[in-house]
């Protein structure tokens, strides 16, 4: 039997979603054809909107819906250490251990020479100018474990100590509890390896 062009053409769409294979999609598709009038018109409107008034924080570059992020405008965070990380979603799962009271930089993703991401892809230059400009005491790096997290931390590491010499430049402790993705890291262990960072050489 053949999928209704409608069902098909959403699940499409929807298959696309991090974690979503082909048959989720599909069932997804068949829960909307199925959802009251009033669920769709409330789905369709956030999808619609979910980029208005959402900007980069003129600090940390985690998006906001305000010019300077509340964790980069707070008085309770400790401006001089900043912890860098991949994306968003990384951010919060280390926000969510309150383990950590530092600040964020974001580099909405790493240098990776195979896929064609450089330098400029990703807010390298924005973390350098920072640097220059609120000397920071400490850099902790939380990546996930790769061959692109090593090749972005060597990179900001030289062009940091080329500057500045007295940074302390840790990263975050992997241990058998944490997996190599910071995302899906239970937020005990998380938290762990954030108070457990070792010194970068
Ligand atoms: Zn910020």
């Amino acid at each position: 039997m053949n999928i209704l062009p409608q069902l098909e053409r959403l699940a499409k769409v929807l298959s696309f979603l991090p974690g979503i294979g082909e048959r989720s999609a599909l069932r997804m598709a068949v829960f909307l054809l199925e959802s009251a009038p009033d669920y769709i018109d409330e789905l369709s409107d956030s999808i619609k909107n979910i980029h208005t008034g959402i900007m980069f924080c003129e600090k940390c570059y985690t998006i906001s819906d305000e010019s300077i992020c509340p964790i980069c405008f707070s008085d309770r965070r400790d401006k001089s250490t900043i912890c860098v990380v991949q994306s968003y979603i990384d951010m919060l799962a280390i926000e969510n251990t309150d383990e950590y009271n530092g600040v964020f930089h974001v580099l909405h993703g790493l240098i990776s020479p195979l896929k064609g991401i450089g330098i400029s892809d990703i807010k390298v230059r924005e973390l350098f100018e920072r640097i220059e400009k609120d000397n920071p005491k400490e850099i902790i790096f939380a990546l996930n474990h790769g061959l692109d997290s090593d090749t972005t931390i060597s990179y900001i590491k030289k062009m940091i100590e080329s500057k500045m010499a007295d940074i302390k430049i840790t990263r975050i402790a992997y241990g058998l509890s944490l997996s190599s993705d910071i995302e899906h890291s239970d937020t005990k262990s998380l938290g762990k390896s954030i108070l457990d960072r070792t010194d970068i050489f």
